[in-house]
C-alpha cells in the first residue's frame, strides 16, 4: 500500500498534541459556559479560570511557566541558546460576553499543542519558544484594545490603567487587576517584560472571523496583512426639513439623498479598486433619520451615520480619505447640505513578515495542508507586535458563523492542520 506524501511528511516531523488541546477546549467550555456560549471577562473570573487551566496543563507537560505584572502567562520550551531572541506564539484567553469557545483560545492552544509536541519529540529548539496567553484583548470590556500585549511591551500608560473603566462594572482596569491578585502599579513602573529586539518572531493563530475559508473550502489561511482603518462613528449630514409635495427638487436640501449619493459613489470607487486588485472594505453600518422629526411625507433634514473604512494599504486608505473630502465637497455644493464626520479614529495597517509567510506556506505544502493567502479584516494582538517591528505572521483556521457568538464552528481537524503547520515551522531553524 502506497504511503501518501502527506503521511510521509507527517511521519518525518513532530506532531502537535491535539488530544491535549481537545481536552483543554472541553474544560475551558465547561468552566466558562454561560448557558448560550462562554463568557471570559477581561480581568475577571472567566479569564482567570482559563489562565489557571492552561498554566496547569503547560506545567504538567514540562514547560516553564511564568506570569508578568499584567497577568500575561508565558509557557516556555527552553532552547539550546537561552540568550538568543525567542520565538513567541501568542493569543488571548478572554472572550466577549456569550462568545464562542474558540476566538482567542484556539491560538493559545495551537501554540501549546505545537510546543508540547516538540517537547514530546525530544526536540530542543535553537532558541526559547514561548507560548503567551495574553490578557484583555477584547475591547468590549474596557473600550480599549490589546491591554495585555501593550502592557507586556511597555506601551500601556498609567493613565489608562487608572482611568479606563470596565463597561459593565464601572471599575477601573487597576481595580480589576487587584481583584486578580495583580499589582497594577508594577505594570507601568517595572521594566516591560518583552522587548521587540529580544523577539525573533511572533506567530498568532486565530479562527477566521469571516466566511472566506468556509466558502472556498480551505482549512487554513496565511495572513498577508492586518487591515488598518479609519472610523467615524458619529457622522452627520444636515439639510433642511421640507414638505414632500411642495418643495421642488432643485430647492431641496435632502439629507437622505445626500448620504445615499455618498454611499453609492463610495461603493462605485470600491468596485473600481477591487477591479484593480486593491484591498478595501467600506461599511456604513448605522444610517438613521431622527424618528421624532421625520415623517413619510417630509424631506429629511438630518441623517446620522457611521463610516468604517479598512484596507491593508496605506495608499488605499489615503485615497479613500481624498475621495471623502472631494465627494463630500461636491455633494455639499450641489445639494445644499453640510457634512460633519465628527471624531474619527484611525489605525495603521500591519504587514506580515514575508519570510515567515513563506515558511508557513512551505510547511503547509510539505504537509499537504491546503492553505491560501488572505488579509485579516479584524485587529489582533499581532498588530501591536508588528507595529514595533517584530517579524510577525498569522494563521487563520476555517470557522463557520463568524466569531464573538456561541455558534462559532471550528472543526478540530482544521485546528489540527493549522497546528501541524505551526509545529513544523517551529521545529525548523529560526
Ligand atoms: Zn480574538
Amino acid at each position: 500500500m502506497a504511503t501518501t506524501a502527506r503521511h510521509r511528511a507527517q511521519l518525518e516531523t513532530p506532531r502537535p498534541d491535539i488530544a491535549l488541546a481537545q481536552s483543554l477546549f472541553e474544560s475551558l467550555h465547561e468552566a466558562t459556559a454561560d448557558g448560550e456560549g462562554v463568557t471570559r471577562e477581561s480581568y475577571g473570573p472567566g479569564e482567570n479560570a482559563a489562565h489557571g487551566m492552561v498554566r496547569d496543563a503547560a506545567r504538567s507537560a514540562g514547560l516553564e511557566t511564568d506570569v508578568d505584572a499584567a497577568g500575561n502567562l508565558y509557557m516556555t520550551l527552553p532552547g539550546r541558546d537561552r540568550t538568543a531572541p525567542r520565538v513567541l506564539i501568542g493569543s488571548h484567553l478572554d472572550s466577549v460576553r456569550r462568545g464562542g469557545n474558540y476566538d482567542g483560545a484556539a491560538g493559545v492552544l495551537a501554540g501549546l499543542s505545537a510546543v508540547v509536541g516538540l517537547e514530546q519529540a525530544g526536540i530542543r529548539p535553537a532558541q526559547d519558544v514561548t507560548v503567551m496567553a495574553i490578557r484583555a484583548e477584547e475591547s468590549m470590556w474596557f473600550s480599549a484594545s490589546y491591554i495585555g500585549s501593550r502592557a507586556a511591551l511597555g506601551l500601556l500608560s498609567p493613565g489608562e490603567i487608572t482611568r479606563i473603566r470596565r463597561t459593565d462594572s464601572g471599575r477601573t482596569i487597576a481595580e480589576h487587576m487587584v481583584d486578580c491578585g495583580l499589582d497594577p502599579h508594577a505594570v507601568t513602573t517595572e521594566p516591560p517584560r518583552l522587548h521587540p529586539e529580544s523577539l525573533a518572531a511572533y506567530y498568532e493563530v486565530h479562527i477566521e472571523q469571516g466566511p472566506v475559508l468556509e466558502e472556498r473550502r480551505i482549512p487554513v489561511g496565511i495572513v498577508t496583512g492586518i487591515r488598518g482603518n479609519f472610523r467615524c462613528r458619529e457622522a452627520r449630514c444636515t439639510g433642511e426639513y421640507g414638505h414632500c409635495g411642495t418643495v421642488p427638487r432643485s430647492l431641496r436640501r435632502d439629507a437622505v439623498a445626500a448620504v445615499s449619493e455618498l454611499i453609492f459613489r463610495t461603493d462605485d470607487l470600491w468596485a473600481e479598486l477591487e477591479a484593480e486588485g486593491g484591498d478595501l472594505a467600506v461599511t456604513f453600518g448605522v444610517v438613521s433619520t431622527d424618528a421624532a422629526l421625520s415623517a413619510a411625507s417630509k424631506v429629511a433634514g438630518e441623517i446620522r451615520f457611521s463610516m468604517d473604512v479598512r484596507s491593508q494599504s496605506v495608499e488605499t486608505l489615503a485615497r479613500m480619505r481624498g475621495h471623502f473630502d472631494s465627494t463630500i465637497a461636491d455633494i455639499e455644493d450641489r445639494r445644499g447640505v453640510r457634512f460633519d464626520l465628527g471624531p474619527c479614529s484611525e489605525t495603521s495597517p500591519a504587514k506580515m513578515a514575508p519570510s515567515l509567510r513563506t515558511r508557513l506556506a512551505e510547511a503547509a505544502a510539505a504537509l499537504r495542508v491546503s492553505a491560501t493567502d488572505m488579509p485579516s479584516g479584524a485587529g489582533h494582538d499581532a498588530l501591536v507586535f508588528a507595529g514595533l517591528g517584530v517579524p510577525t505572521a498569522m494563521l487563520f483556521i476555517r470557522n463557520a458563523h463568524g466569531s464573538h457568538n456561541p455558534r462559532e464552528a471550528m472543526e478540530i481537524e482544521d485546528f489540527a492542520q493549522a497546528a501541524e503547520v505551526l509545529t513544523m515551522v517551529l521545529a525548523g531553524p529560526e
